[in-house]
C-alpha cells in the first residue's frame, strides 16, 4: 500500500491540495530548465526573439518565487492565481509581439503560444469551476487567434489559402481545448454525483436526532463481531435502555426528551474506544458493539457506562439512569440471536430494579427460537 503523505494525516489539508501542490512542483521542475534553455539558445541568435529575450527571465523569476512559495507550504490559491495571471500575460504578450514584429514568420513565432494555451487551460480547470475556466480559456484562445490574423491582414497576407498551416495549428488547439473542457465537465459531474451518493449513504445510515449510526448501520458492525468469532476473537454487544424515559417525556415534554437522547448519545460516544460502535437501536435504546472484548471486558465497560449515566446530571431533568444487557458472541450466533440475548439481559436488568448491568450467559438465555421473537416484541412496552 502506498505511504500516506504527511499532509493527508493533517485533516485541515485536503488530499486534493497536497496532490495539486506536488503536480505544480513537478511541472515547475521541468518548466524551469526548458525556459532557461530556450533563453540561452536565443542569446546565440543573430536576431533573437524579443519576447523570449525579455519575457523568459521574468517568467524564471516567477517560477523561482512559486517554487519557494509552494515549498514553504504557503497558500496554494495565491500561487495558482499569480502563476495563472503571469502566464496569461505572457501568452498574450507573445501573441502580440509576434503580430507587431514586422516581417516575422507568424506561424513559427506564434505556434508555441498554442501549447502554452493548453497548459494554461489545464491550470484554469484545476483552479476555477468548469464554466469560469471555460470562459477564460475561450477568451484567451480568441485573442491568440485574432492577433496573428490581424497582423497578416495588416500586411495584406490574410488569405486562408496562404495560411493553411496556421489555420491547422489553431484548429488543432481548439479541438484539444474543447476536449479538455469536456473532461473537466465530466469530472465535475462525476464529483457531484459521488458527493450526492455519499450524502445519501450518510443519510440512510445516520440517526437524524443523535447523529449516531442508526439500526441499519449497526448491522454490519454486529456482523463484524460475528464473523470474527470463529477466528477465536471475542466480541460483545451491550444493549442500553434509558430508565423511565416515558416519564421524562411526560414531565418535561418531547423536546427535552429529545435533548436527553442527544446528550446521552454524546456521553456514550465520548466514553468508548474509536473501534467500538455506538448506535441508536430504536427509541431510547442504544446498541454498542465491542470488538476484541470478552464477557468480563464488556461487563466492565457496561458498568463504567452505567456509572457515567448515573453520575452525570442532565439539566433540567437531573439524573438519567439506564439498564444494560451484555451479550458475548458465541459460535453459531447470528444477529437476531445475539441481540435477543442482549435484549433479554437488559429486560432482566429492568426486572431487577433498573440502573444496573445484567450479563447474558449462554446457558441462561440460550433458546434463540424461544427468545428472539417474543423479546423483540417487548420493545417499547411499559415494564415494571
Ligand atoms: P423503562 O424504564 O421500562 O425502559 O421505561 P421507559 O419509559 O423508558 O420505556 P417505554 O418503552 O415505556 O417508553 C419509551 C418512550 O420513549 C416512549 C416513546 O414515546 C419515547 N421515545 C421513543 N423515541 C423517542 C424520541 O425520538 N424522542 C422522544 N422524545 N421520545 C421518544
Ligand atoms: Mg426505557
Ligand atoms: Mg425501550
Amino acid at each position: 500500500m502506498p505511504a500516506v503523505p504527511e499532509q493527508v494525516q493533517d485533516p485541515t489539508v485536503p488530499w486534493s491540495e497536497v496532490l495539486r501542490r506536488r503536480v505544480y512542483l513537478t511541472a515547475l521542475a521541468f518548466g524551469v530548465p526548458v525556459l532557461l534553455m530556450v533563453w540561452v539558445l536565443q542569446l546565440g541568435e543573430s536576431r533573437p526573439d524579443p519576447y523570449v529575450l525579455y519575457a523568459h527571465p521574468l517568467l524564471l523569476i516567477m517560477c523561482a518565487w512559486a517554487v519557494g512559495w509552494l515549498l514553504r507550504g504557503r497558500p496554494l490559491r495565491v500561487a495558482e492565481q499569480v502563476v495563472f495571471a503571469c502566464n496569461v500575460t505572457a501568452v498574450l504578450a507573445q501573441s502580440l509581439f509576434t503580430a507587431l514584429t514586422p516581417g516575422a514568420p507568424i506561424l513559427d513565432l506564434s505556434s508555441s503560444t498554442y501549447w502554452m494555451l493548453v497548459a494554461l487551460s489545464i491550470l484554469a480547470f484545476l483552479m476555477f469551476g468548469t464554466r469560469r475556466a471555460g470562459l477564460l480559456t475561450a477568451v484567451n484562445y480568441l485573442l491568440c487567434v485574432a492577433f496573428p490574423w490581424a497582423a497578416l491582414l495588416a500586411r495584406g497576407e490574410g488569405s486562408l489559402a496562404a495560411n493553411t498551416s496556421l489555420l491547422r495549428v489553431q484548429l488543432t488547439c481548439a479541438a484539444i481545448l474543447i476536449l479538455l473542457f469536456g473532461l473537466a465537465w465530466y469530472r465535475a459531474r462525476f464529483l457531484q454525483e459521488r458527493s450526492e451518493r455519499l450524502t445519501l449513504f450518510h443519510l440512510a445510515h445516520t440517526d437524524p436526532l443523535t447523529g449516531l449510526p442508526n439500526r441499519r448501520a449497526l448491522y454490519p458492525a454486529v456482523d463484524g463481531l460475528l464473523v470474527a468469532t470463529p477466528q477465536g476473537k471475542a466480541g460483545s454487544v451491550i444493549l442500553l435502555d434509558l430508565d423511565h424515559f416515558k416519564r421524562i417525556n411526560d414531565t418535561y415534554g418531547h423536546n427535552v426528551g429529545d435533548d436527553v437522547l442527544i446528550y446521552t448519545a454524546a456521553l456514550l460516544r465520548s466514553a468508548l474506544r474509536d473501534s467500538d460502535t455506538v448506535g441508536r437501536w430504536g427509541g431510547e435504546e442504544f446498541l454498542i458493539t465491542l470488538p476484541d472484548t470478552d464477557t468480563l471486558g464488556a461487563t466492565r465497560v457496561a458498568q463504567r457506562l452505567r456509572r457515567l449515566m448515573h453520575n452525570t446530571a442532565q439539566p433540567p431533568v437531573g439524573q438519567v439512569t439506564a439498564s444494560l444487557g451484555v451479550a458475548t458472541c458465541e459460535p453459531g450466533d447470528d444477529l437476531r440471536v445475539l441481540t435477543a440475548r442482549a435484549d433479554a439481559a437488559m429486560y432482566e436488568a429492568k426486572q431487577q430494579g433498573r440502573n444496573r448491568v445484567v450479563v447474558a450467559h449462554r446457558d441462561a438465555f440460550a433458546e434463540p427460537g424461544l427468545l428472539s421473537p417474543p423479546t423483540l416484541t417487548l420493545w417499547g412496552e411499559e415494564v415494571g
